[in-house]
């Protein structure tokens, strides 16, 4: 049964919530979805480009557009659409409450004072309230958008609202209330996995709660004329009565994210990745000694391999070997990120491959089968395989390399399917490669 505030929410037939004695009610799949299916698909509530899209994207859309070709808002100057069909769309769904004092608004000295993550904050909430001011009472209540965003748990933290916008058509206290659900409920919009905007999607931020190793997530759909979407994209197949769980920060930072839990999103997750992380306890810093260094990634590379796939998803934290705990430092990943990414730059290919089946390797021990990381990396390293062939001589080794990451980075963004900007994108660039290796 869902309760009276749940019963409002048009939930979607193939879900339903089932509540909890304690916490937030759980997301159930109420049929069975193979990997690729999209689970949910939730058009944005409000939202706001980044500074560095600004006349790039359109306010309206988000569709990417070539240099100086978006239409300016003549009113503000501020903000920029593909045609008269998103500037009216975007002035009737708020803008005509925003447009004439925004520039006086952005260079008021509290708004310059604020951070820049707080600056986008201020002007989401700018939007949201001038989105809400722009329909009647009446029709406020009856917006199923509006009506989930207020049902939305407020972060543990409290929290007062940075300056806003729009003359005030709610009491500050409602506006603070409406602040303290963003930190824990937000989402950055991607398009091909880099953020673009953040914006606010008040059905899935209701549904779906949080997991290290979820078994779906979330991107993005732009669509010229059309406010964007998010859908909710199953990573691999879920079965009728599991709960559907997205990531609601990146699985890889394993530890801080106990902390942003406590403090950001007030609940400790449970998951079988974080209860290795505690089970380690106090985890140890890497070797310095760089051949120490390379014995560690060799003994990660062998304990993935024999583990099979995603390692962590297994329930036995006892599985995962002490000697490997230092892996499970942030600074594990960076190290060999960089390393991959320099040598890569500088041309020393086989280092960089080394770096990559390390870090291909810690991909598998930390995220979840098919997550969007996963693909990325094996496209760079496709690429990375393809600039070895060409700088140097083709050998069977290096041929074998570049197919089997492409193969496998076209599986993954296969069942992830298109995300953002739909002309490029991981998979127009994994065809690309595979024209290329034909050459060979
Ligand atoms: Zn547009
Ligand atoms: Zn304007
Ligand atoms: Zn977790």
């Amino acid at each position: 049964m869902l309760s009276d505030s749940e019963a409002k929410i048009n939930l979607a037939e193939n879900v339903y919530l089932e509540p909890q004695a304690v916490g937030r009610s759980r997301c159930m799949a109420n049929t069975t979805f193979s990997a690729g299916s999209i689970i949910l698909s939730n058009r944005s509530f409000v939202n706001v480009l980044l500074p560095s899209e600004k006349g790039h994207r359109c306010d309206h859309c988000h569709y990417l557009s070539s240099p100086g070709s978006l239409k300016r808002c003549t009113g503000c100057v501020s903000f920029y659409y593909c045609d008269q069909i998103c500037q009216s769309k975007h002035w009737k769904s708020g803008h005509r409450k925003i447009c004439r004092l925004y520039n006086s608004y952005t260079s008021t000295p509290s708004f310059q004072a604020l951070e820049e993550h707080k600056k986008m904050d201020a002007l989401l909430l700018s939007s949201l309230v001038a989105h809400t001011s722009s329909v009647d009472a009446n029709e406020r209540d009856e917006d199923t958008a509006f009506t989930t965003f207020k049902s939305l748990l407020p972060g543990p933290m409290a929290v007062l609202a940075p300056p806003i916008c729009p003359r005030y058509t709610f009491s500050a206290e409602v506006i603070d209330g409406f602040y303290a659900r963003f930190e824990n409920n937000n989402f950055s919009i991607h398009s091909h996995f880099k953020t673009y905007a953040h914006g606010i999607f008040p059905l899935a931020s209701r549904l779906f709660n949080h997991s290290c190793m979820p078994n779906a997530a979330v991107k993005f759909i732009i669509q010229v004329h059309e406010p964007v979407r998010l859908e909710v994209v199953a990573l691999r197949a879920i079965s009728k009565g599991d709960e559907i769980c997205i990531p609601y920060l990146d699985p890889a930072l394993l530890q801080t994210r106990t902390t942003v839990f406590d403090l950001t999103y007030g609940f400790t997750c449970s998951c079988s990745s974080c209860s290795v992380v505690r089970k380690v306890g106090i985890i140890p810093e890497l070797p310095e000694d760089p051949v120490e260094f390379q014995a560690v990634c060799k003994r990660l590379r062998e304990f993935v391999k024999a583990m099979g796939l995603s390692p962590f998803l297994t329930s036995d934290d006892s599985l995962f070997p002490r000697d490997l705990a230092c892996v499970l430092h942030e600074s594990f990943i960076s190290t060999l990120s960089e390393q991959f990414s320099a040598a890569s730059h500088d041309g020393h290919y086989d280092v960089a491959l080394e770096s990559s089946t390390s870090l291909f390797a810690l991909y598998q021990l930390i995220y979840p089968p098919n997550y969007p990381q996963i693909g990325l990396h094996l496209l760079e390293k496709a690429k990375t395989c393809w600039n070895h062939i060409v700088s140097s001589t083709l050998t069977m080794a290096l041929a074998a390399d570049l197919e089997n990451s492409v193969v496998a980075a076209k599986e993954i963004f296969t069942i992830i399917g298109q995300e953002g900007d739909p002309e490029d994108g991981p998979l127009v660039e994994i065809e690309t490669l595979l024209e290329a290796e034909k050459s060979l």
